[in-house]
């Protein structure tokens, strides 16, 4: 489903960046690949780029067979098929829960507002929320809103989904319920890349785990690799840190 071969990203400001270097990452579809390093190693640089939200500088990147740094490639159509949650969850303030899930289906997926609607409601009961379809994300906490935001990217039915740091920013008694969400799609056989701190999500739903520092990836494995035996030394640091 994704196929990223020696991919290298630099940023020019303030100074010459070299944020993924040579980095080659295949998902199969299905699979649940977590990524893991620690801050600044380029993890949301990697994802960003797997959806264009960064174009990488050179290297290749596969979406499906879709070889998305083709200039002619249509980003807008990979965009639809690639959805991503974020640490904020970036709903749209002055629409409800429902409008927030129904309004891409409009107009990216051309879906009439009935259709539209219905699959939002479904979505939202899917992800525990659907009485709250007529407030206003202010007024949910924030395991709710990340959990809209969540069906808000399914209703696109894309066919990988990314998270970046999903539940970073939610209190501590939020984390479970949005992991969970997670955790039903993993089952369901969604492919997904998620960018965690949560060691429990990745023993527990990953296949494989990546290990990033520094722009590279250092070290790819099961669960079972990583909690058992990690290889390289930087990997033992770090999780001797944060577990
Ligand atoms: P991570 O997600 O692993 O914490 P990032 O991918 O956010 O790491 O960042 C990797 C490196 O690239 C960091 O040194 C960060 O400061 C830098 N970086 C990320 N985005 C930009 C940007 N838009 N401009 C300049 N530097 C950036
Ligand atoms: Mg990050």
């Amino acid at each position: 489903m994704i196929n990223a071969v020696n991919v290298n990203k630099f940023f020019y400001t303030p100074d010459k960046l070299h944020a993924l270097r040579d980095v080659s990452l295949q998902i199969a579809s299905g699979e649940v690949v977590v990524v893991i390093g620690p801050s600044g190693s380029g993890k949301s640089t990697f994802l960003r780029c797997l959806n264009r939200l960064e174009y990488a500088d050179s290297g290749e990147i596969y979406v499906d067979g879709e070889d998305i740094l083709d200039p002619k490639c249509d980003i807008n159509k990979v965009r639809a098929e690639v959805g991503m949650v974020f640490q904020s969850f970036n709903l749209f303030p002055h629409m409800t829960v429902l409008e927030n899930v129904v309004m891409a289906q409009m107009t990216v997926r051309k879906r009439s507002r009935k259709d539209a609607e219905a699959r939002g409601m479904e979505l939202l009961g899917k992800v525990g929320i659907a009485e709250k379809h007529r407030v206003y994300p202010d007024q949910l906490s924030g395991g709710q809103q990340q959990r809209v935001a969540i069906a808000r990217s399914l209703a696109m039915a894309p066919k990988v989904m990314l998270f970046d740091e999903p539940t970073s920013a939610l209190d501590p008694e939020m984390v479970g319920e949005v992991l969970d969400v997670m955790q039903n799609l993993a089952r369901e056989g969604m492919t997904m890349a998620v960018v965690t701190h949560e060691m429990g999500f990745a023993r527990e739903v990953a296949d494989r785990v990546v290990f990033m520092d520094a722009g590279q990836v250092l070290e790819v494995g099961t669960p079972e690799h990583f909690f058992t035996n990690p290889q390289h030394e930087r990997t033992k640091l770090f999780l001797s840190q944060i577990l």
